[in-house]
């Protein structure tokens, strides 16, 4: 007999006022069946709604509570675990409760219904399905190319769903082919399907350690069962950090507990989903979106009983039902995906370090360009540093050429490529090898550049650029707010060549296609890509040499290897390094040299071309050279200079609304009100800039703005801030919003 008779539940409603536990009589019948984490049916108001046990009690804390109706599962859906975890996070990214616990749920909750799928599997052997594709392939084209497909699959054969993709059929032509006896038809459970296929071989099972990689393995190793169990590991681009997590997760499953393994995008990072699949067949899990909700059901329910002790996934994986977790991978670190934009803002990284924590498990976090926040936290050896420096098998980096674009402007060359890039695109084509064109970010950003000097206008007080405005023509710090005109002539060099500045993809692909006319080019970019599956669409086109000049934003940078790349040029280098957000030279270094690493990466040496007007700047310069730890001390500098971020915290306010003198008011009160809490709390007026347009002024129709609120410590006044914002949104007139961002990485 259980003496708790009071539950506390959080409700399954997204609302301030009710952003809080309620406590409920737990009736005498269901007493045997709730605990900590379960959910009831309660009723609230009129209504009956789901609630999620979060406390029990002995006592009432309230006269004339209500009674639990019933339970809506046997067992508790959440974890203690994750009734802890929930909490934390919603505190430290300013999000309701249930926000929080809505992330630790099964993903399309409740809907579990195993999907089933058709696979085609072959009858005859492979020689015969040539032979009568060729017999076949004037009258009934459909059917041959199913047989060509067939004949070069392996025996579990091929999912209908992939062959009607690939050959354009209808069912009735495989009805005909079934009829004739060269296949059969099976349905085969799908997530079976996707995630056992590549369940043969377990890849590179018996690779060899380089010198490094057998390093690093000690000292993870000892992580294991040291105090000091969290890692960074930084590796340049292909030196064989996958083949250490592999390892690590080898190793805890031995040990009889589970590992973690995030990536910041599935689909880029096809050959990891393999290796793990291939090297966990049967014990794996992947959570992933693009797999239907059933199907992510059934994943997570895998996990959660403890049939999967390896999880793959996103960002959202971080809270995956693991037990047990002895080892958190984080592959690429310092991508900006790990942090998700809506409520709850969380970083999956501070997630992951959590869980470790909890858990008492290594966490190894893995990038070729580590964030500045993990590095830093190296030297306060809070961290371990791990390195490897080269590849395996003696490749190598690419060779890396600077062109200086106020050169070419000099020399009268006003288009995109300068003279360098334009002879080594012309030599790579006539060699029928392909072209990788990248473009930093869909420019909708502008600011002043000198043509002559290569200057852009900063602000006085920020050490960010301006960005221009056409309408009215200023330019204007989205930080502090600064504003003024426009300059006719350089401030640095006086020269009048200063021109508004921003390059789109769409610019860059009609002056491609007009220079390069017989080319074959592919455009890839937001815009272009719309539709599931789009993205890989173009990426395996490429692939397949269908064209040979990609032009891209990042997307092409990321995890692909195009074997047949043997130029990559980057049209200009600066669009990302003028964007109004202190991570920009940071993530132009991270930007250039992931996108260095797409070269080269066959039997041909790779060349990299990088366009700029700012040659000089530490970011080109570092990724350049292909050094990072150069880049890191300026970096780390300059922010500490300017106390930004890892050597201090911030708390971005944004107040929209449809009306800009709305928003604009909301914001100048709600930092009036945060400066009458904060400043008797020793928090100095000067930690609190703003309220200024956001960068992004306008987005779906409701203007921003900013207020910031910088400094060391914050979460000690996380409480009050709460509490003000709380009345803030329930006080405040018409429709204004405001959000909160903690540790943003996107200022804009
Ligand atoms: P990273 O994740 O660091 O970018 P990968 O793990 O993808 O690099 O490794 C790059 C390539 O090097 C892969 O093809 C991998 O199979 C190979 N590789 C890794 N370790 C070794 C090793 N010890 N010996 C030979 N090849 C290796
Ligand atoms: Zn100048
Ligand atoms: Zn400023």
């Amino acid at each position: 007999m259980k003496e708790d008779l009071y539950a506390q539940v959080i409700l399954d409603l997204v609302s301030d006022a009710v952003d809080k536990p309620f406590q409920y009589f737990i009736p005498e019948e269901l007493r045997d069946q709730v605990e900590i984490g379960t959910r009831v049916l309660v009723p609230f108001r009129s209504k009956k709604i789901n609630a999620y046990i979060v406390a029990m009690d002995r006592e009432p804390v309230v006269k004339n509570t209500r009674e639990i109706i019933n339970v809506v599962e046997n067992n508790p859906i959440l974890l203690q675990e994750f009734v802890e975890l929930s909490y934390w996070v919603s505190r430290r990214f300013f999000s309701r409760w249930i926000e929080a616990i809505h992330l630790c749920l099964p993903p399309g909750d409740g809907s579990s219904k195993t999907k089933y799928v058709d696979y085609i599997m072959p009858l005859v052997q492979p020689r015969i399905m040539i032979e009568e594709s060729e017999n076949i392939k004037k009258k009934a084209l459909r059917q041959a190319l199913i047989l060509e497909h067939l004949a070069v699959a392996d025996e579990k054969g091929l999912s209908w769903e992939e062959l009607k993709k690939k050959t354009g059929a209808g069912r009735q032509s495989l009805l005909s082919l079934r009829e004739k006896g060269f296949l059969k038809i099976q349905q085969v459970p799908h997530n079976r399907v996707s995630l056992e296929e590549s369940a043969c071989c377990g890849i590179n099972m018996n690779l060899k350690f380089s010198v490094q990689q057998q390093k690093v393995w000690e000292e993870i190793k000892k992580g294991f069962s040291s105090p000091e169990k969290q890692f960074l590991l930084y590796g340049i681009t292909g030196s064989g950090k996958t083949e250490l997590y592999l390892r690590a997760a080898e190793e805890v499953l031995k040990e009889g507990r589970t590992a973690l393994f995030l990536v910041p995008e599935i689909a880029l990072t096809p050959q990891i989903v393999e290796q793990f699949s291939g090297r966990f067949a049967g014990k794996f899990a992947l959570l992933h979106s693009s797999l239907s909700q059933g199907e992510r059901y059934d994943q997570w329910l895998k996990v959660k009983n403890g049939e999967a002790l390896v999880v793959l996934g996103a960002r959202s994986s971080v809270f995956a039902p693991l037990k047990n977790i002895g080892l958190i991978v984080m592959d690429e670190e310092h991508e900006n995906t790990y942090k998700q934009d809506d409520s709850p803002r969380y970083h999956t990284r501070d997630v992951a370090k959590w869980r470790a924590a909890y858990h008492d498990a290594v966490l190894l976090m893995g990038s070729a360009t580590p964030s500045l926040e993990s590095y830093l936290e190296t030297r306060n050896k809070k961290v371990k540093l791990l390195q490897l420096t080269e590849r395996p098998g003696g490749r190598h980096l690419p060779k890396v050429q600077v062109v200086d674009m106020r050169r070419e402007f000099k020399n009268r060359n006003k288009g995109i490529f300068s003279h360098t890039l334009w002879k080594a695109i012309n030599e790579t084509l006539s060699r029928d090898e392909q072209v990788i064109l990248f473009l930093n970010r869909r420019g909708f950003s502008s600011f002043q550049l000198c043509r002559q000097c290569g200057c852009v206008v900063q602000c006085p007080s920020c050490s960010v650029s301006l960005t221009y405005h056409s309408f009215p023509e200023h330019l204007q710090c989205h930080y502090c707010g600064y504003r003024r005109t426009t300059f006719d002539s350089c401030p640095n060099c006086k020269s009048l060549s200063i021109r508004s500045f921003g390059l789109g993809t769409q610019k860059v692909e009609k002056e491609v296609k007009s220079i390069f006319p017989t080319a074959g080019v592919i455009r890839m970019d937001s815009d272009a890509l719309t539709g599931k599956g789009a993205y890989l669409k173009v990426l395996s086109a490429f692939k397949e040499k269908k064209a040979s000049i990609l032009i891209g934003t990042q997307m092409v940078a990321k995890g692909f290897d195009f074997p047949g790349v043997t130029l990559v040029g980057v049209i200009a280098a600066d669009t990302s390094l003028h964007l109004p957000d202190f991570r920009a030279g940071e993530r132009t270094f991270q930007l250039l040299s992931q996108v260095a690493g797409r070269a080269g990466r066959g039997e041909q040496e790779g060349r990299v071309i990088i366009q700029t007007f700012t040659p000089w700047h530490y970011s080109i310069k570092a990724a350049a050279s292909h050094d990072y730890l150069s880049f890191i001390e300026e970096e780390l500098n300059r922010r500490k200079q300017l106390l930004y971020p890892p050597f201090s915290e911030i708390l971005l306010f944004n107040c929209s609304s449809p009306h800009q003198s709305k928003a604009k008011e909301s914001a100048e009160k709600f930092k009036s009100l945060l400066m009458e809490r904060l400043l008797p709390l020793n928090v100095s007026a000067d930690e609190i800039l703003g309220p200024s347009p956001a960068p992004l002024e306008k987005v779906k129709d409701r203007f921003r703005y900013h207020i910031l609120y910088k400094g060391a410590h914050l979460e000690r006044n996380f409480k009050v801030i709460r509490e003000l914002l709380h009345t803030f949104r329930r006080e405040i007139k018409g429709d204004v919003r405001v959000t909160v961002d903690f540790n943003p990485l996107m200022m804009l």
